[in-house]
């Protein structure tokens, strides 16, 4: 049989590490269960069973990342409890004293592991434009073990080229890891384009109803890395819980459907306000005169559910417009069914990158000329 399209994969899982787990549940064959127990039976203390106790493995957990590592094509994936763990394990997973090279405006909170906890921890750190490729070329140490990219950036949408940067890491020795969470794996498939590691906050698209917390790394394959992120999820325990695996299974469903059609509304509000009196430039790689346009077709192959605009005026007539808005909630946090919008300068404080007019917008599910009608009404109101 063919294999599997995405859609039917959201749905119905894959099998493509022969896991049981990453098929419909086989008592219902629909709607799988919550294993809630946290510890399992056992007739001699030295079985060596799949199930002990839940940290270490747990049938609904399991399940989930089956599912999630069908859904980017790769080896295995590692549940955890939220993207900022997920992303701390693979950081306490590498040898003492790596180098590390990390997109300079990736999301804040990973810059703010990287800067106040990792470096404590013996690593060092370096934060480059990964836009440019010399100056990734540079980058690299004697002692370089990862590459952290974050393609398009969050909430400067910059865009950097997966590819070249995979075949730079692999030559240097290193691994990639690609932060997709923004992109989706609805659009972008880092492992498809070289990359070791991809890593989601599930929190965000997959989760897709802001009610549940959750992190999750990919990788392509089999790895001392690997091995060393499962230990630090089992013995450093940063797991979701059954529930929490549950919901994200649920949410997955629908994660193409709601991930598309919030797509296509931001590329409308990104092409509404593109050449507007109140905004100065707006931040949106489905727009063709976006710098990074023409490489991200190649891929991400569509534009995302989330937009910047920097507002013509300082960073109060822009918190003024986030204030304005009726369905835009003032709130952090991206890729929820309902519209989100943030003053990222004011979150992130003054040693962000963020410009002070910049709004980010996560784009929900209302009907995009409501939002639109939001948004201008919003602007109005400021700029008064
Ligand atoms: N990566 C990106 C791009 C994010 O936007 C976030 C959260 O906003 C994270 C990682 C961290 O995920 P979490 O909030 O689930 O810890």
């Amino acid at each position: 049989m063919s294999k599997k399209k995405f859609e039917t994969r959201l749905i119905h899982g894959d099998d493509p590490s022969g896991n049981p787990g990453a098929l419909p549940d086989p008592t219902t064959g629909v709607s799988p269960p919550i294993d809630l127990s946290t510890t399992y039976r056992r007739t001699d203390p030295r079985d060596d069973s799949e199930y002990i106790y839940s940290r270490t493995n747990n049938p609904t957990r399991q399940r989930l990342e089956a599912r999630l590592c069908g859904l980017e094509d790769g080896y295995a994936a590692v549940a955890f409890a939220s993207g900022s763990a997920a992303s701390m394990a693979l950081f306490q997973a590498l040898p003492a004293g790596s180098h590390i090279i990390v997109t300079e405006d990736a999301y804040y909170g990973t810059l703010l592991q990287l800067n106040n906890i990792v470096a404590n921890l013996g690593h060092h750190v370096t934060a480059i434009d990964t836009t440019r490729i010399d100056e990734v070329e540079h980058a690299f140490q004697d002692n370089t073990s990862l590459v952290w990219l974050e393609t398009p950036s969050n909430p400067q949408m910059r865009v950097s080229d997966i590819r070249r940067i995979a075949a730079l890491t692999a030559q240097r020795g290193a691994k990639l890891c690609c932060d997709n969470t923004l992109a989706s794996c609805v659009w972008q498939r880092p492992l498809q384009l070289g990359a070791d590691f991809c890593m989601h906050s599930s929190t965000k698209f997959f989760g897709g109803h802001s009610d549940v917390t959750g992190g999750v790394l990919i990788a392509r394959e089999a790895s001392t890395l690997l091995d060393q992120v499962r230990y630090i999820q089992q013995v450093g325990g940063a797991v979701p819980s059954p529930f929490d695996c549950w919901l994200l299974l649920r949410s997955l469903s629908t994660l193409a459907v709601r991930v598309r059609h919030q797509t296509r509304s931001a590329e409308q509000i990104a092409r509404h306000f593109s050449n507007h009196p109140h905004i100065e430039q707006v931040l949106y790689v489905g727009l063709t005169d976006h710098p990074g346009h023409a490489l991200n077709q190649t891929q991400m192959h569509a534009g995302s559910a989330l937009l910047s605009l920097l507002v013509k005026g300082d960073a109060s007539t822009a918190i003024k417009v986030a204030q304005s808005t009726q369905f835009f909630a003032q709130a952090t946090s991206l890729g929820g069914v309902e519209s989100l919008i943030e003053h990222r300068y004011s979150v992130e404080g003054k040693t962000s990158l963020c410009p002070p007019n910049l709004l980010r917008l996560s784009v929900g599910l209302e009907h995009a000329n409501d939002l639109i009608e939001d948004l201008e009404q919003a602007l109005a109101t400021a700029h008064v």
